[in-house]
């Protein structure tokens, strides 16, 4: 657990299935003993994740909302359990809650092929990943609160929708701190790729809106931007960094349009 800010913990290195990719939760402190928790993480990791909070001495029941940045199972499979555990509320962007909720089912990307195709590169396979994460099912979750794009959560947090990598996807800012919570916005050097990058349309449900998304938050007066996925928190000049991403994916993008 790393202290970002006063009131912003990272929780670091959450286990994740897919190698280098890692999970990063956020526990906003939004008084004392009144905590926000953004995104959870898989079921397998709740040991660690308690152990995380103990070591700070936080006690799971002072967390009193859980933000799901978006559907993807590695965000919000333990949403459930650590809901039980905590007595939280649940709350999503009210696109992505239709399908949360099982009301939609979700065809993905990610789907299977894609994901046995990532495990393969990075020198593993299905069989592996069952032995320590099961049968990754994420079952119904009901939203408690659902979001729309400006509203608020707790003292500091303005939702900011950034729809793309999922229609759903929400990205969070505290305007007083210069912080962007992106969640899967942008992934930083993992899958063997350095710096910040749009994530691929492997996992991306429509990779254009999600550049578009990543560059709306140019709009924002930030310094930090702190991600699901990362091999370490961009602390400086992430508007910069966003910029050049954007730059390269918009290329990329170009460049496949012939
Ligand atoms: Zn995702």
């Amino acid at each position: 657990m790393v202290q970002i800010t006063s009131q912003i913990h990272s929780i670091d290195g959450l286990d994740h299935p897919i190698p280098t990719v890692g999970m990063v939760s956020y526990l906003i402190e939004e008084n004392p003993r009144d905590y926000t928790l953004i995104d959870t993480c898989f079921t397998c990791s709740i040991p660690a994740f308690e152990s995380y909070l103990s070591k700070s001495d936080i006690d799971i029941k002072d967390i009193n909302r859980i933000v799901l940045t978006h559907l993807h199972p590695d965000h919000v499979e333990a949403a459930n359990e650590i809901r039980r555990k905590t007595g939280a509320k649940v709350y999503s962007h009210w696109i992505d809650a239709i399908y949360l909720s099982h009301e939609l089912q979700y065809n993905g990307p990610p789907d299977k092929d894609a994901f046995e195709h990532v495990l393969k590169v990075m020198g593993t396979n299905i069989e592996n990943i069952s032995k320590k994460f099961g049968k990754i099912i994420v079952g119904p979750i009901v939203i408690d609160r659902l979001l729309k794009d400006g509203d608020t959560i707790g003292h500091t947090l303005q939702v900011i929708h950034t729809p793309g990598h999922t229609p759903g996807h929400i990205s969070l800012y505290d305007r007083e701190h210069r912080i962007v919570i992106g969640g899967d916005i942008l992934f930083n050097s993992i899958l063997n790729i350095v710096g910040p990058f749009i994530p691929p349309p492997a996992v991306t449900k429509d990779w254009e809106t999600s550049i578009i998304s990543a560059r709306r938050l140019l709009n924002l007066k930030f310094e930090k931007l702190l991600l699901a996925h990362q091999s370490t928190p961009i602390l400086e000049n992430a508007h910069q960094m966003i910029e050049k991403a954007v730059a390269v994916a918009i290329a990329q993008k170009n460049s496949t349009i012939k």
